[in-house]
């Protein structure tokens, strides 16, 4: 039999029993059957045989439980009827008895068969192999002797040894092996058992000698050695659960975390009630937890079963707060009904007292088969039980608290301070220990692009939901292992501790992934969003700073961030880009300086009437003659004056050169409009009108002169702040103008809320309109916006004329205003005069080649 192998142990313990069985009577028959003493005064046989009947039942009932040097030991006191049974009656008679009263309690305990059958037959061999043993050494016709003493002690002792042996077998089998440590205890437990059991026998027997006084002090002696017993017991019982609750206490003192708690004090609460199983049910994040230690002491915790039978009884537990005492021999039905629908045997069921973790708590199956919970047991569990729902509220509060300060409290994710942590411990990994993965971290850090319009448009409750998702999203493209974390504001960070062979592929890999489940359209009930991201990428850290990586993750964010439209904005950091990085720096402190010092010019780029031919107006397009690095274009330095709050000045500057230039020509006989471009922080300027107002008033010209050339996604981004703006500049008598029309939200719906005047198709489709792929799609927007400009009396500006072929397109297709490299690319102000001026011949459009 292999400990177990749960039927093959059955099967086993059931051969067993019945050799035991057939032996034990076999014994019996060989064994004399006369007796070896004479009872004095002589009783009826059957009131002695049913006195023993009794006497074993009884013995059944009460088992002796005594610590000895922390040690539990149980016994039972069989042996004493054993002995004076086999001393005072025939055989036979001592082996039924013993069956007898051992069946009657079994029966009464709804002791598993298994159990009763094997219980059987070990105590009707053992009945008859001391009947056996005694009549063998002393013949009949004995006396009280101390020959009778030592060989009745013999006997008893060996017997009991044997029987001993085979119940460690017989556990073996069951629960597997049996350590030498066991053995001996049995061994010694036999031992003094046995002294006990025959001392008392023989005291037992002299002092029935003695008559009706013997038995009166028999009785008393009972009696009083019971009373004795239990005051001990209760002793025991206060000692063993102040000392629970002590080491309860200790033990919930500094312990990892909810669930190691958990395992220790159920752990303890098993061993304490001497039970087989303790579960408890606890309510975690909304959803029920079951945390349960087995026999096996095996730790698990698994949300509840809702249709596991049973439950019932605990929700009941919960409900009403009141403890329940499920004994083995209940007579309740609806217990009974439960215990058999949970396949147990008894219970306890305790609510966790308010003030803790709230919970149920259940500990069933009482371990021995004699025993079940009773009331005191219930009080320990009760008591425990309080202790319990504090302490693990007190691990809870603490590991809440050990949460919170290294997580993002909006997405769950890590926040700074939890990833500054990994990374230092990725980075500390010792690369040359054996075993070890060689590759170093890696870190993308990702910001979202736009995500400011989104919180100003649409409130910061849709910013939250937004960034939600966003996390969740993120969260789901790491592998295991990695540490996605919430740095602030719409910055996101994921760390692969090691990213394998090829960090920087496999991270790019990822950061791919991310960027591709971004783009999915993301539901909020406020709004339909789609999100884009620039991701950085740093691999490993030279000197092994973790400051290092997350800054050169940082710079290559920036780097990202400024990739042209169309490509990936995922960019892998290299030293060269923080030379870039410093070069930004210096030309921010730079810019400062520029806009005090005049380096600002203006170029200023032609724009025909397609149905005149004549150029009616110009676009100012700002250059910045850097006094080292030469003519710097906006895409340089727009976005830096934007971040850094130079936009206004910048955009004052601007205005106010474009009127004096356009001031100038007029004064020279040139009347052309003047289109000024509009940065998206200047259209939430609330003193942008006054300025303009101003710039105006100072060159002298009519306001109907000057065009202002907005973005789509600057307006859209906050309509409640844009559009009061746009409106006063529209009343002032300035042209509203779209600019790069088509490229942003193209909410064309909303065009007739605006107070825009024209609207300029972006030059990427207007390139479009003869390349050989796309032709199509960017003549169907082409065609598409001119008609929706007629419907809607707005001038329409095609933008990027790069040939004559596209330029008769749009004349065909009855476009208002065409500009571009093909007309003209942006000029000085010098040089404007000339090229204008030139008379427009019919098939001729072009302006002098020098101009191109
Ligand atoms: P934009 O307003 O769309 O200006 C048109 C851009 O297209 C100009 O680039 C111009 O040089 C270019 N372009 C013109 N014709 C053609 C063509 O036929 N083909 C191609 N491929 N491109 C053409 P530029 O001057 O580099 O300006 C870039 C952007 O910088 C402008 O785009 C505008 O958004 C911004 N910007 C320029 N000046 C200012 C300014 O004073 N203030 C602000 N806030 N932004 C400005
Ligand atoms: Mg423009
Ligand atoms: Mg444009």
């Amino acid at each position: 039999v292999r400990a177990g192998d749960g039927r093959g142990a059955e099967q086993a313990t059931t051969g067993l029993a019945l050799v035991l069985a057939v032996s034990g009577l076999a014994v019996t028959l060989i064994t004399d059957r006369g007796r070896i003493l004479a009872l004095e005064p002589a009783a009826p046989a059957l009131v002695v045989f049913v006195g023993l009947v009794a006497a074993f039942a009884g013995a059944e009932f009460v088992l002796l439980h005594v610590d000895l040097r922390r040690q539990a030991y149980s016994f039972s006191l069989s042996g004493i009827p054993l002995l004076l049974g086999a001393l005072f009656c025939d055989t036979r008679s001592l082996v039924l008895a013993r069956v007898g009263g051992a069946a009657l309690v079994f029966a009464w305990q709804r002791l598993p068969l298994l159990k009763t059958a094997y219980n059987l037959g070990a105590y009707t061999l053992e009945a008859a192999l001391v009947a056996w043993g005694l009549h063998a050494l002393l013949g009949s016709g004995a006396g009280t002797t101390i020959t009778t003493a030592a060989v009745s002690y013999l006997v008893i002792g060996v017997v009991d040894l044997l029987m001993s042996s085979l119940v460690l077998l017989v556990i073996s089998w069951h629960q597997g092996r049996v350590t030498p440590g066991q053995a001996t205890r049995v061994a010694v437990t036999a031992a003094v058992l046995g002294l006990f059991t025959v001392l008392s026998a023989l005291a037992v027997t002299e002092l029935l000698d003695d008559g009706a006084l013997g038995v009166v002090l028999i009785v008393g002696l009972t009696v009083l050695t019971g009373l004795l017993y239990r005051g001990y017991l209760e002793l025991r019982n206060r000692h063993q659960s102040l000392a629970v609750m002590h080491e309860f206490v200790e033990q919930s003192v500094g312990a990892g975390s909810v669930e190691e708690l958990a395992e220790v004090l159920l752990t303890r609460t098993r061993r304490l009630l001497n039970a087989d199983a303790v579960e408890l049910t606890v309510r975690r994040q909304g959803t029920d937890l079951l945390v349960r230690i087995g026999e096996d002491e095996v730790f698990g915790s698994a949300p509840v079963d809702p249709d596991r039978p049973g439950n019932w009884l605990l929700d009941q537990v919960r409900a009403d707060g009141e403890a329940v005492v499920v004994a083995r021999t209940t007579r309740e039905p609806r217990l009974r009904r439960w215990l058999n629908s949970r396949g147990v045997r008894d219970a306890l069921i305790v609510p966790l007292p308010a003030g803790g973790l709230e919970g149920v708590l259940l500990v069933q199956n009482r371990l021995g088969e004699f025993t079940t919970f009773t009331d005191d047991d219930l009080t320990v569990l009760q008591t425990l039980a309080g202790h319990l729902a504090v302490a693990l509220r007190g691990a809870q509060l603490v590991q809440q608290l050990r949460h919170d300060a290294t997580h993002d409290a909006l997405t769950g994710l890590a926040n700074r301070l939890l990833l500054g942590e990994r990374v230092e411990e990725a980075l500390r990994a010792d690369p040359d220990r054996p075993g070890r993965d060689p590759a170093p971290p890696a870190v993308l850090l990702l910001d979202l692009d736009k995500f400011k319009e989104v919180n100003d448009a649409l409130g910061h409750h849709v910013g939250d939901a937004l960034l939600q998702v966003v996390g969740q999203r993120i969260a789901a493209c790491v592998p295991a292992g990695g540490t996605v974390a919430r740095l602030g504001g719409d910055e996101f960070a994921v760390l692969l501790p090691s990213a394998g062979s090829a960090p920087a592929r496999e991270a790019t890999a990822v950061a791919e992934a991310v960027l591709s489940a971004l783009t999915a359209p993301i539901v909020l009930p406020e709004a339909v969003l789609s999100t884009r991201a620039s991701i950085g990428i740093a691999v490993g850290a030279p000197a092994g700073h973790a400051t290092d990586l997350l800054r050169h993750a940082d710079t290559a964010m920036y780097a990202a961030k400024a990739v042209t439209e169309g490509e990936t904005p995922v960019v892998v950091y290299t030293d060269e880009l923080d030379d870039g990085r410093a070069e930004r720096l210096t030309l921010l402190a730079d810019l400062a300086v520029a806009l005090e010092r005049d380096e600002m010019v203006l170029h200023y780029q032609p724009q025909m009437n397609l149905r005149t031919g004549a150029v009616t107006s110009v676009e100012a397009l700002v250059r910045w003659r850097h006094p080292e690095r030469g003519l710097l274009g906006p895409e340089q330095f727009v976005h830096l004056a934007e971040s850094s709050g130079l936009i206004g000045d910048l955009t004052r500057q601007v205005l106010r050169l474009a009127l004096r230039q356009c001031r100038r020509w007029s004064d020279d006989g040139l009347d052309l409009s003047m289109a000024v471009n509009l940065s998206a922080h200047s259209v939430h300027d609330e003193g942008l009108v006054d300025d303009v107002i101003r710039a105006l008033a100072e060159s002298g010209l009519p306001a109907a002169r000057l065009v202002m050339e907005i973005t789509e996604s600057s307006v859209m981004g906050d309509p409640r702040r844009t559009v009061p703006v746009l409106r006063r500049l529209a009343d002032v008598g300035v042209t509203l103008s779209l600019d790069d029309f088509g490229t942003g939200y193209s909410s064309l719906a909303y065009l007739q809320h605006l107070p825009v005047r024209e609207v300029k198709i972006d030059k990427s489709f207007v390139i479009g309109l003869t390349g050989p792929d796309e032709a199509h799609a960017s003549s169907v927007l082409v065609r598409s916006i001119l008609s929706l400009g007629g419907n809607l009396g707005l001038r329409v500006v095609a933008e990027g004329v790069e040939n004559a072929e596209v330029l008769e397109l749009l004349r065909g297709l009855g476009c208002d205003l065409a500009q571009g490299y093909h007309i003209a690319r942006p000029l000085p102000a010098g040089e404007i005069g000339r090229t204008v001026r030139r008379p427009a011949r019919s098939g001729d459009e072009t302006l002098s080649p020098a101009a191109r």
